[in-house]
């Protein structure tokens, strides 16, 4: 089923939860004893993250130095598969700009809707470690409405190939990122939702903001887009604080402002079993007040391991 169809026939606050691919190498067995004690909640989805390759120096026995292409997390197409055969919960694969020429990303839409998943989460993708800059591949897409147009074109049975005949269009229900304290790059936040109204029109049926941790920024996110005639569901994305070093890396990786009470409860502890509480106190509150305002779902960010979300979602559900 799709999101959107999930979202426009609950009258309750809905959850999902966002999971990453296990580390090269480790088996699919994380990901289940991660997700085995959430799916009690009856999630509407699972969204499974796309990480693009990586570049590494390797020395050679001549001592130069060999640029390797590696990529840490593979397997979000598997994952998504394997996941909805296991628990019979639709899967939300994110599918990114970075690293994709056109061909290649239709034909990875074409695995997506033989497999029957018809979720995608259209980004763009952050850029690689050693650029600066994101730079597109050479024949992809330089942004998420571009991608997102290749896929609306693929909803309409159009694909690369213009001789193909008798083309079945596929059929994916499409999801955007939206910032509440703007993306990084963005001039100023009137660009951002300038651009994100770009995604809308080209056919984004809803949106899943990036994480936040004072709703105040969500409340006037939403309301900004409303403003500019955005009026697609726009799904929270919540992270509980676990760790202390998350005081530097959170704002620092998703360019985000932590609240000063939070960093003073979060100063105050002593050790990191004692922060992942305060996490879980904070995340808790702002659940409880985002469904008091009638958000249409909660989006978790759960990144690997799902104890602290569990112990949250449990008040509600
Ligand atoms: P875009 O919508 O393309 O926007 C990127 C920037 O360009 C913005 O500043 C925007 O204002 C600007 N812009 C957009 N269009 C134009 C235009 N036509 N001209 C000029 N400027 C323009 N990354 C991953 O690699 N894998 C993941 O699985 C992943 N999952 C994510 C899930 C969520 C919910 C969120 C919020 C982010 C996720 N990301 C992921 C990170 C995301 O890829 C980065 O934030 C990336 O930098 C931007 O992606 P986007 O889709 O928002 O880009």
């Amino acid at each position: 089923m799709k999101v959107i169809e999930h979202l426009e026939q609950s009258k309750n606050t809905l959850f999902s939860f966002e999971i990453l691919p296990p580390l090269k190498g480790k088996s699919i067995d994380s990901i289940y004893n991660s997700l085995d004690p959430i799916m009690e909640f009856n999630p509407a989805f699972i969204d499974v993250t796309y990480h693009r390759e990586e570049y590494v120096y390797k020395k050679r026995k001549d001592g130069l130095l060999e640029r390797i292409s590696v990529r840490k997390r593979p397997g979000t197409v598997g994952i998504c598969a394997a996941i909805m055969n296991k628990y019979q919960v639709d899967t939300v694969p994110h599918i990114i700009c970075g690293g994709f020429n056109k061909e290649e990303t239709e034909n990875a839409l074409i695995d997506l809707d033989f497999l029957g998943i018809d979720n995608v989460l259209v980004l763009r993708g952050d850029p690689i470690k050693s650029e600066i800059y994101f730079s597109a591949e050479e024949g992809g897409h330089r942004y998420a409405s571009e991608l997102l147009e290749q896929v609306s074109d693929m909803n309409n049975g159009i694909y690369l190939d213009e001789e193909l005949k008798n083309s079945s269009p596929t059929n994916f229900c499409i999801g955007v990122a939206g910032y509440p304290e703007k993306h990084f790059e963005a001039a100023n936040m009137r660009s951002d939702i300038h651009f994100l109204k770009k995604k809308v029109e080209a056919g984004a049926d809803y949106i899943v903001t990036q994480m936040f941790f004072d709703n105040e920024k969500y409340f006037d996110f939403v309301e900004l887009c409303r403003k500019h005639d955005i009026n697609i569901p726009i799904i929270p994305g919540l992270k509980p604080i676990s760790t202390y070093k998350q005081l530097s890396l959170l704002p620092h990786r998703f360019h985000l402002n932590l609240p000063n009470k939070l960093v003073d409860e979060v100063l105050k502890c002593k050790n990191n079993e004692e922060v992942r509480q305060v996490g879980v106190e904070w995340a808790t509150h702002q659940t409880k007040e985002l469904i008091d305002y009638g958000v249409p779902c909660i989006h978790f960010y759960t990144m690997g391991r799902s104890d602290n979300v569990h112990k949250i979602v449990g008040n509600f559900v």
